[in-house]
């Protein structure tokens, strides 16, 4: 009798998940159609970083509709006259855990060329020049993941107990949206969570599928910018010049030696000469010549490394030139746009790799390897003490044509393509189902 009664429990324990799952996949197949043209309206209608006021009002509006207590133009970036969009949604829903959802809203300077029926044609002024504006990130399919999770998640509430917090986070292209949240009280004015989950589409992986990994899954990112020194002069006497473009080319070149010779060969790094501007015309030698740099890393101490080395290497490639103390290069390395890395708590990252392959199935979660893109969402677990977070990747590729990439060894558009396309409605049903799954497991005690 004991033994019958256990099997029989261990039977509705078995059975009563996999209705549950039949439950949720019911329901956001009845949501799909108006998530769809969420996603279309959005995709439609992109907003470059700091601009995000159409975007943020939509969500809001949303979440207000859903029932939460929403919050709007939460934000500081520290600069005066600069407006920050933040959405903060909260929904009490008893005693429990505090779960955090993020999205991003912002796109970026591209000039669609999907073809696609919804393909963006907007235009806005970027620094005062007029650039086309794309959701080429992908936060498009992200805020649509999370609206239907909000919705699910309103509709489910009677299987969970606790906060829910969901964010929309503006300027994450520039890293700058996350930290203003942060200043601006995103853990004090509001519930402090317990964990904060977000998704990020990935171009590699095929729709359905969901990508984790543990620990350091994005790099850091910082920009550099250095200015050369020279004499200048007439291309035809330059050996009465300081040339700029030669030292500079020098110091491109050194800067390779960094990762090269440098860094040891197990640490991850880049140094990457994004941009070299110089001179005006073919007879003359400028006297200045312009670097861009990005440099990447997974650790604090690496970073510092490569970053000191940058200094070191154009100071004493300029000498070596017979550049004069007082017109040595100016190396400038902004903190304010620099980005830590990603480190994906390994714990809940494995509870969440564990519940989403019960909901989604064994093969279609998979580990993937740590990348040196980078994303602020980095910020969310920095503060003290430290808050657990997860960013999961969502597959966002055709996989026939992902297939037949690989057989003729090319790749599809990526991230920030201005032909990147997103296979819509597959992708929104995992999304969904892997952000609402994730914030149920959270709020189980
Ligand atoms: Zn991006
Ligand atoms: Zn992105």
């Amino acid at each position: 009798m004991v033994r019958l009664l256990t099997l029989a429990t261990g039977l509705a324990l078995l059975l009563s998940p996999a209705a549950a799952q039949d439950a949720l996949d019911a329901q956001i197949a009845a949501e799909l159609a108006a998530l769809r043209a969420s996603y279309e309206h959005l995709h439609r209608h992109p907003e470059l970083s700091y601009q995000e006021n159409q975007t943020a009002a939509y969500l809001a509006g949303e979440l207000r509709r859903l029932g939460f207590a929403v919050s709007e133009n939460v934000g500081n970036y520290g600069v005066p006259g600069r407006n920050a969009y933040g959405v903060v949604g909260v929904l009490r829903n008893g005693a429990g855990p505090t779960v955090l959802l993020r999205t991003d809203l912002d796109a970026l300077p591209v000039e669609e060329k999907t073809g696609l029926p919804y393909a963006s044609r907007v235009r806005a002024l970027l620094d005062g020049s007029e650039v086309p504006v794309m959701h080429a990130c992908g936060h498009d399919m992200h805020m649509t993941a999370w609206l239907g999770a909000a919705r699910m998640l309103v509709r489910l509430r009677d299987r969970w107990q606790g906060t829910l917090v969901m964010i929309g986070q503006p300027a994450e292209e520039r890293g700058a949206g996350a930290r203003a949240l942060l200043r601006d009280g995103l853990y004090t004015r509001f519930p402090r969570p317990d964990a904060v989950v977000a998704l990020h589409v990935s171009a590699d992986l095929p729709a359905g599928k969901i990508g984790y990994r543990e620990g350091y899954a994005l790099a850091s990112a910082d920009s550099v910018d250095i200015t050369v020194f020279g004499s200048g002069g007439h291309g035809a006497y330059p050996h009465r010049t300081k040339d700029p473009i030669v030292i500079a080319a020098q110091l491109v070149l050194a800067l390779q030696t960094i990762v090269s010779r440098e860094i040891a060969p197990l640490e991850p790094a880049v140094v990457t000469v994004g941009s070299f501007h110089a001179g005006t015309k073919h007879n003359i030698i400028p006297d200045q010549a312009h670097l861009q740099l990005t440099v990447r890393a997974y650790k604090p101490e690496v970073r510092e490394q490569i970053l000191t080395a940058i200094r070191r290497l154009a100071r004493g490639v300029a000498l070596a030139a017979g550049i004069p103390e007082d017109r040595l290069p100016r190396v400038v390395h902004s903190e304010e746009e620099s980005t830590p890395a990603t480190h994906n708590d390994p714990a809940l990252t494995e509870r969440l790799a564990g519940a989403l392959k019960l909901a989604l199935g064994e093969t279609n979660v998979v580990r993937t390897e740590p990348v040196m893109g980078a994303e602020d969402f980095s910020r969310y677990g920095l503060e003290q003490p430290p808050v657990p977070i997860c960013m999961l990747w969502l597959g966002a590729a055709d996989p026939q044509r992902l297939e037949a990439a690989r057989a003729a060894g090319t790749t599809l558009p990526g991230l920030h393509s201005a032909e990147f396309a997103p296979l819509v409605e597959p992708v929104i049903q995992t999304g969904v189902k892997a952000l609402t799954t994730a914030a149920l497991e959270l709020f189980k005690k």
